[in-house]
């Protein structure tokens, strides 16, 4: 690792990098010397030559993520950066006797920009998500072994949906340390899942909604569950562990539901008042007459862009409104957005006008968010994603 070259920002843009938010934008850009490429390391320097900083270089609306402020570029600078973001999650309470995955590395959370690592019990994911972090993925691989020594089973290197370009097209997913074995058993708040990396979704699980989990199982004892946007069935296992009466959970993909079966037998429960159901949610739920006590909707991101905000705001709307016709009276839904662009207040709103919609008197119990181990720096509010409410239907 090395530094490719200088990048001098104009007059008046420096502000918000000295308050330590990191990305730079094209626009903020004087000048950049040097052969820079995709991916190098860069110096930032102010339009006097007062250095503020280094970071990744990368063509496009956010041109440098920064990585240090104030300093150069160290050369355990991973190992350190690893080491500090694995001090939170201790804090935190992560891993625990009855907890062995948690998000190690949450990208700007934990000053990282563009690099994401799950941790599975011995086995790191690693997620690329800018060209400076694809270049620099042996040394992180380096840096995790620094970590984790001897506890270290395997590396895998999950980036092929997250890049662009040339390093898409280089990248194969793949493991870049040791081997291991799909799927591989975790266990969150004592629950057990399969979690495939190779094959699943994302790091291959969504590691966001243990909370919120939790406190779905306290809610669930008794009582009518629908599970959408399932994945794996991790609320759907949670429910029955409570005593549910009934789950149904439901996702429109095949490997997930294949998974979620698998996850009902993993942890033993008795399969009779469970059942999957491989469709789209809005199909499923759309001619519905069945009555719900207890509705769970945590679609995928609707809106990965800014311009197709509006419409993931109609698709919200309109899952919301119809959860909230087939809820019993006095039933509760967990509701959820994902979408980094439909902010918390935004999300709300919406969510009164499904409510103004299905015409029924709806009453919010709690604020819901994402883990600690998905920190959000104070310095970077655009990194607050998982947002829930959990809403009670007269
Ligand atoms: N709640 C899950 C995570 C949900 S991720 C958990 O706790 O693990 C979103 C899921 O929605 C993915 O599994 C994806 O396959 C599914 N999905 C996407 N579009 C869908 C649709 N229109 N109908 C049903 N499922 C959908």
């Amino acid at each position: 690792m090395e530094i490719r070259g200088k990048i001098t920002l104009k007059k008046g843009k420096s502000f918000s990098i000295e308050r330590f938010h990191p990305w730079i934008f094209s626009g903020a850009i004087q000048s950049a010397d040097g052969k820079i490429q995709d991916g190098d390391w860069v110096e930032v320097v102010q339009h006097n030559g007062k250095r503020l900083g280094t970071g990744h270089f990368q063509k496009g609306s956010i041109t440098v993520r920064m990585l240090t402020f104030g300093e150069g570029l160290a050369p355990d600078f991973y190992t350190r950066k690893l080491t500090s973001a694995l001090a939170l999650r201790t804090a935190a309470l992560l891993p625990a006797d009855n907890t062995n995955c948690f998000r190690w590395v949450n990208a700007e959370g934990d000053g990282l920009p563009g690099l994401i690592i799950d941790w599975y019990d011995g086995v790191a994911v690693v997620q690329a998500h800018s060209h400076g972090m694809h270049a620099d993925r042996e040394k992180i691989t380096g840096a995790i072994q620094d970590v984790w020594g001897e506890n270290l089973k395997s590396v895998y290197y999950k980036s092929q949906s997250t890049l662009a370009g040339k390093s898409k097209e280089e990248q194969a997913d793949g493991y870049l340390f040791g081997l291991g074995g799909v799927p591989h058993v975790v266990y969150e708040n004592n629950h057990k899942f399969y979690v495939d990396w190779e094959e699943g979704q994302k790091t291959g699980f969504f590691l966001d909604q243990r909370e919120n989990r939790r406190l779905l199982g306290q809610y669930a004892k008794g009582k009518k569950v629908l599970n959408t946007f399932c994945y794996t069935g991790g609320f759907s296992i949670y429910a029955i562990s409570e005593g549910a009466e009934t789950v149904h959970s439901v996702d429109s993909s095949e490997k997930a539901i294949t998974l979620a079966r698998k996850n009902i037998e993993l942890n033993m429960y008795d399969e009779s008042n469970h059942k999957c159901y491989t469709v789209d949610t809005f199909d499923f739920i759309k001619d519905k007459q069945e009555q719900y006590d207890l509705i769970v909707l945590d679609p995928p991101a609707f809106a990965k862009k800014r311009d197709s905000r509006h419409q993931a705001v109609k698709g919200y709307q309109r899952l919301n409104a119809e959860a909230m016709r087939i809820i019993r009276p006095g039933g509760i839904i967990f509701t959820f957005s994902c979408s980094q662009v439909v902010d918390k207040q935004l999300f709300y709103d919406t969510v009164v006008s499904a409510s103004i919609q299905a015409q029924r008197q709806v009453k919010v119990l709690h604020h819901l968010s994402q883990p600690a181990d998905h920190p959000v720096s104070m310095f970077h509010p655009e990194g607050e994603y998982l947002k829930g409410l959990v809403l009670y239907v007269e």
